[in-house]
């Protein structure tokens, strides 16, 4: 792929109006001049990979390359593959830059995750961006800004097969501060047990999932590993989550 003629798609689960996907498209404008804004309404953080079948879905056209699809991540990456840009089809797939990690275990309810696996899946290169921060301290997306558009144009350059997708986090440390950029498994990051209860005004329960997670930082050659030390994490990722050893030990109990 020649990146500078590329054909960029970018796309997040934040939302249209997220500061994060402002990062991205400073970013993509780095590599090409062909970016191209498909990305959800309204924020869609962990919608996993959902699709919407049971309702229309409306695109709503803001500007030249700019659009805003009322549905989730993987939608959007639908509408701008077979209806936006059904003329050329992008070359490559960018979503986030999403506020947060994105690591170990949060790649399954990720949203942002979910439209680079959709990007795949429709035979695009494509790769997830996530910054990590801290809940109640500003973003620091100069660090992703800093560091993405080299880390992409290696990646690019070097190619990767087709069913993988690539999930990049960026720590939370400014630019200057990093500690390079370290390939890596996906680590070790439960959701917490606890649910927050809460009672309504007349009386009746609530829950909230809580956002504390059961995560394992010090698993050497993990994502949470690379992140915590400083480090820009990349992470290929495949579709196919037949785990082969448990594949032979059952096929041993059905000969
Ligand atoms: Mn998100």
């Amino acid at each position: 792929m020649d990146l500078a003629r590329a054909r960029i798609l970018i796309t997040n689960d934040d939302g249209v109006h997220a500061s994060g996907l402002k990062a991205l498209e400073r970013i993509a404008c780095q590599l090409s001049e062909d970016v191209w804004v498909v990305a959800p309404a309204t924020e869609q953080s962990a919608a996993s990979h959902s699709l919407t079948i049971a309702r229309p879905l409306r695109v709503r056209r803001n500007a030249e390359r700019w659009y805003a699809v009322d549905g989730t991540p993987t939608d959007s990456v639908l509408i701008a593959v077979n209806q936006v840009m059904k003329d050329r089809r992008p070359d490559l797939v960018l979503s986030g830059v999403n506020r947060g990690g994105n690591l170990g275990e949060d790649v399954t309810y990720s949203g942002t995750i979910a439209a680079a696996m959709e990007g795949t899946l429709l035979g695009i290169p494509s790769i997830a961006l996530s910054q990590l921060a801290a809940v109640d301290a500003p973003t620091k997306w100069g660090t992703a800004e800093r560091w993405a558009p080299g880390v992409i144009r290696k990646l690019v350059a070097a190619g990767w097969p087709e069913g993988v997708l690539i999930n990049l986090n960026f720590p939370d440390v400014p630019a200057d501060e990093v500690r390079g950029v370290r390939v890596c498994a996906q680590g070790r990051r439960k959701l917490g047990s606890a649910l927050i209860e809460r009672h309504d005004p007349r009386g009746k329960p609530y829950y909230w999932i809580d956002a504390a997670r059961d995560e394992d930082a010090t698993l050497a050659g993990t994502d949470l590993n690379a992140v915590s030390a400083g480090a820009v994490s990349v992470t290929p990722l495949y579709l196919d989550l037949t785990h082969r050893p448990t594949l032979q030990t059952l096929a041993g109990l059905f000969p």
